[in-house]
């Protein structure tokens, strides 16, 4: 494996290396960001009865004709009926009974009249205003009718949907499966987050951030902590973590004299796939597989780590989880100012990303080390420089991964 493998031919094979996990039931306020496995037809009409959108009086619109302010309609009224109470009594011809948002439409009315159009007269009610025949009312099977299908596989579930189910009464629901990631750094230098720092040690930051990783895309981290750099050792570790559905592993990935990851992966049972990606941040970078489970053998260096985690890891993860969509959103951006890339490399620059008269544009967080996790902290995005280019112009237009959600939000659209 001398030739470096492309970005391209990287995600490419990652991708061809990983399949979906089986699907598994589970209560539906569990089911949140999962992928949906199985079509959901309702068994009922929801809502399952006619009821009332307003407060106010159902009627019956043939006893309204031309109400108005000046002559309004006089009814009887014969009672009332509660949201989750049922009326016992029929509206007759001349009469009303009293209604609350959400309350079955007693039998014989076919309109509802809001309570700011009616004023009360002792036991009857004047009715000033009218809007309309049928008015106000949501007939049974308004949101949904029985034997519809309201939610189709393959769907990413979201709030609104995980009350949809609710309310046709599915309690238990078939999603994928989300993959247990084992997550283990490699180095002599590391040390704990409550560690005391003295010289030549450096936290293991890239724990916390891969695990984060894992969970922000609703994966499972599962941390093995912090391996020497020996290989027996790291085999071992290597072992026990691949009882999980995936490994992640930090370090020890490159040319360095005590870089035993891939003979330690090898000596797990890894069949190594690609090693070295020809891309910055993030070169030393290896692939591979230990029966279904894919292996992300990951650099070190902190930027290099995340980076290469957001273009295999993360599409891996969400292809595993069922997903559709498996890379992130991206947009061109205006940049603003020239940026210089080496030749034969993917890069991938940090940047920040700022609307101008409606347009993105996209600057540089600075210093592009490796080594400088504040600049990926910093940064909305990252500009994408081809392998052969050398330099991107100052207003030209280039692609940019988003690192976050939108560059424009509500609140300034609101003027906020
Ligand atoms: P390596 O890939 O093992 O050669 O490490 C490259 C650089 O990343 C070195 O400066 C390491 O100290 C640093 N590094 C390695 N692992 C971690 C980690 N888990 N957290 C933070 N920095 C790390
Ligand atoms: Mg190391």
């Amino acid at each position: 494996m001398n030739r470096m493998t492309t970005v391209d031919e990287a995600v490419k094979l990652v991708l061809e290396n990983v399949s979906p996990l089986p699907s598994e039931k589970v209560s539906v306020a569990d089911s949140l960001g999962r992928v949906l496995c199985e079509d959901v037809r309702s068994g009922r009409d929801v809502p399952s009865f006619a009821n009332s959108a307003m407060d106010g009086f159902a009627v019956r619109w043939s006893d309204l004709a031309g109400a108005s302010s000046d002559a309004p309609a006089s009814l009887a009224v014969r009672g009332e009926v509660a949201a989750g109470g049922v009326s016992r009594k029929r509206v007759l011809p001349g009469t009303a009974i009293r209604i609350m948002t959400g309350a079955p439409v007693p039998a014989g009315a076919d309109t509802i009249v809001r309570v700011e159009h009616t004023e009360p007269r002792g036991d009857r009610v004047a009715v000033f205003r009218t809007d309309g025949e049928g008015s106000h009312i949501r007939p049974a099977g308004e949101d949904i009718g029985k034997g519809q299908l309201i939610l189709e596989r393959g769907k990413l579930l979201r709030a609104a949907d995980i009350g949809l189910m609710a309310s046709i009464g599915k309690a238990r629901v078939t999603v994928r499966r989300r993959p247990v990631v084992a997550i283990i750094a490699t180095g002599d230098e590391l040390i704990g987050v409550d560690d005391k720092p003295t010289r030549g040690k450096v936290v293991n930051s890239n724990g916390y951030t891969l695990s984060s990783a894992v969970r922000e895309i609703g994966a499972v981290p599962k941390s093995f902590g912090i391996v020497r750099d020996n290989r027996n050792r790291l085999a071992g570790a290597f072992r026990r973590a691949l009882r999980c559905d995936a490994l992640i592993t930090s370090g020890g990935v490159s040319v360095g004299d005590y870089d035993y990851v891939k003979d330690a992966l090898g000596d797990a049972g890894m069949r190594m796939l690609f090693w070295k990606v020809a891309q910055r941040p993030g070169h030393p970078m290896a692939f591979g597989r230990v029966g279904p489970r894919p292996v992300f053998g990951l650099p070190g260096n902190p930027v290099s780590s995340l980076v290469s985690f957001i273009l295999y890891v993360r599409p891996a993860l969400l292809k595993m989880m069922g997903h559709e969509r498996l890379f992130m959103p991206v947009v061109r951006a205006r940049l603003a100012d020239d940026i210089r890339t080496a030749r034969g490399l993917k890069e991938f620059v940090r940047c920040r990303i700022e609307e101008e008269n409606g347009r993105l544009v996209a600057s540089s967080t600075g210093t592009q080390s490796s080594g400088v996790l504040r600049s990926l902290s910093l940064a909305q995005g990252l500009i994408v420089a081809r392998e052969d280019q050398t330099v991107l112009r100052k207003g030209s237009h280039a692609p940019t991964i988003l690192l976050d959600h939108g560059q424009r939000w509500l609140q300034e659209e609101m003027g906020f």
